[in-house]
Protein backbone atom coordinates (compact mmCIF):
# COMPACT_ATOMS: atom_id res chain seq x y z
CA UNK A 1 0.00 0.00 0.00
CA UNK A 2 2.72 2.21 0.64
CA UNK A 3 4.53 1.65 -2.72
CA UNK A 4 1.44 2.16 -4.06
CA UNK A 5 0.95 5.86 -2.81
CA UNK A 6 4.60 6.58 -2.88
CA UNK A 7 4.34 6.08 -6.80
CA UNK A 8 1.26 7.79 -7.08
CA UNK A 9 2.77 10.73 -5.70
CA UNK A 10 5.74 10.40 -7.79
CA UNK A 11 3.55 10.86 -11.01
CA UNK A 12 1.35 14.05 -9.11
CA UNK A 13 5.45 15.28 -8.63
CA UNK A 14 5.84 14.69 -12.38
CA UNK A 15 8.72 12.47 -12.04
CA UNK A 16 9.56 8.87 -13.19
CA UNK A 17 8.13 6.35 -11.82
CA UNK A 18 10.36 3.79 -12.40
CA UNK A 19 13.65 5.22 -11.99
CA UNK A 20 11.78 7.78 -9.72
CA UNK A 21 14.40 10.25 -10.75
CA UNK A 22 13.56 11.52 -13.97
CA UNK A 23 11.68 14.37 -14.88
CA UNK A 24 8.18 13.42 -17.09
CA UNK A 25 7.85 16.82 -19.01
CA UNK A 26 10.30 18.85 -20.79
CA UNK A 27 8.55 22.01 -21.06
CA UNK A 28 4.84 23.30 -19.58
CA UNK A 29 2.82 20.88 -21.63
CA UNK A 30 5.30 18.51 -23.66
CA UNK A 31 5.73 15.61 -21.97
CA UNK A 32 9.28 13.68 -22.45
CA UNK A 33 8.36 10.38 -24.82
CA UNK A 34 10.80 8.34 -22.74
CA UNK A 35 12.46 9.28 -19.14
CA UNK A 36 15.97 11.29 -19.38
CA UNK A 37 17.72 9.06 -17.05
CA UNK A 38 16.48 5.20 -17.19
CA UNK A 39 14.71 5.66 -20.52
CA UNK A 40 11.42 4.28 -20.32
CA UNK A 41 8.78 4.88 -22.36
CA UNK A 42 5.81 7.05 -20.53
CA UNK A 43 3.02 6.41 -23.23
CA UNK A 44 3.93 3.49 -24.97
CA UNK A 45 0.67 2.76 -27.03
CA UNK A 46 -0.95 5.16 -29.03
CA UNK A 47 -3.95 6.98 -27.12
CA UNK A 48 -2.74 6.35 -23.56
CA UNK A 49 -3.37 10.08 -23.42
CA UNK A 50 -6.62 10.01 -23.42
CA UNK A 51 -6.69 8.53 -19.46
CA UNK A 52 -4.82 11.41 -17.94
CA UNK A 53 -7.21 13.46 -20.36
CA UNK A 54 -9.96 11.89 -18.29
CA UNK A 55 -8.44 11.92 -14.87
CA UNK A 56 -8.35 15.95 -15.70
CA UNK A 57 -11.53 16.35 -16.50
CA UNK A 58 -12.63 14.09 -13.47
CA UNK A 59 -11.00 16.20 -11.21
CA UNK A 60 -11.76 19.48 -13.20
CA UNK A 61 -15.79 18.35 -12.77
CA UNK A 62 -15.52 17.73 -9.17
CA UNK A 63 -13.81 20.97 -8.71
CA UNK A 64 -16.08 23.00 -10.54
CA UNK A 65 -19.27 21.35 -8.85
CA UNK A 66 -17.84 21.55 -5.30
CA UNK A 67 -16.74 25.31 -6.11
CA UNK A 68 -20.10 26.46 -7.21
CA UNK A 69 -21.96 24.66 -4.62
CA UNK A 70 -20.14 26.23 -1.56
CA UNK A 71 -19.96 29.32 -3.00
CA UNK A 72 -24.06 29.73 -4.14
CA UNK A 73 -24.51 27.91 -0.81
CA UNK A 74 -21.85 30.43 1.54
CA UNK A 75 -21.90 33.68 -0.59
CA UNK A 76 -24.17 36.10 -1.95
CA UNK A 77 -22.74 36.46 -5.46
CA UNK A 78 -25.31 37.56 -8.38
CA UNK A 79 -25.90 34.20 -10.48
CA UNK A 80 -24.42 35.74 -13.70
CA UNK A 81 -20.97 36.54 -11.29
CA UNK A 82 -20.84 32.92 -9.93
CA UNK A 83 -20.88 31.70 -13.13
CA UNK A 84 -17.99 33.56 -14.60
CA UNK A 85 -16.28 33.02 -11.89
CA UNK A 86 -16.60 29.18 -11.88
CA UNK A 87 -16.02 28.93 -15.35
CA UNK A 88 -12.89 30.75 -15.15
CA UNK A 89 -11.35 29.07 -11.97
CA UNK A 90 -12.56 25.90 -13.96
CA UNK A 91 -10.38 26.64 -16.94
CA UNK A 92 -7.36 27.28 -14.85
CA UNK A 93 -7.66 24.36 -12.14
CA UNK A 94 -8.10 21.93 -15.74
CA UNK A 95 -4.75 23.76 -17.47
CA UNK A 96 -2.61 23.71 -14.23
CA UNK A 97 -3.63 20.06 -13.61
CA UNK A 98 -2.98 19.41 -16.70
CA UNK A 99 0.37 17.89 -16.29
CA UNK A 100 -0.41 16.04 -13.24
CA UNK A 101 -3.11 14.45 -14.57
CA UNK A 102 -1.08 12.71 -17.42
CA UNK A 103 1.74 12.22 -14.71
CA UNK A 104 -1.12 10.39 -12.22
CA UNK A 105 -1.88 8.50 -15.23
CA UNK A 106 1.63 7.84 -15.94
CA UNK A 107 2.15 6.00 -12.03
CA UNK A 108 -1.11 3.98 -13.02
CA UNK A 109 0.08 2.34 -15.79
CA UNK A 110 3.26 2.03 -14.13
CA UNK A 111 1.41 0.35 -11.36
CA UNK A 112 0.11 -1.86 -13.71
CA UNK A 113 2.81 -3.47 -15.51
CA UNK A 114 2.33 -1.29 -18.61
CA UNK A 115 5.54 0.84 -18.12
CA UNK A 116 8.49 -1.17 -18.20
CA UNK A 117 12.66 -1.21 -18.76
CA UNK A 118 13.03 -2.36 -22.11
ZN1 LIG B 1 13.12 7.04 -15.20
Amino acid sequence: MLRIVRILSLGLLLTCPACQHGRMFRSRFTMNVRCPVCGVIFERDAGEVTGGMAINMTLTSAFALVAGGLLSVFTTLPALLLILAIGMATVTFGLLFYRHARGLWTSILYLTGSIFED
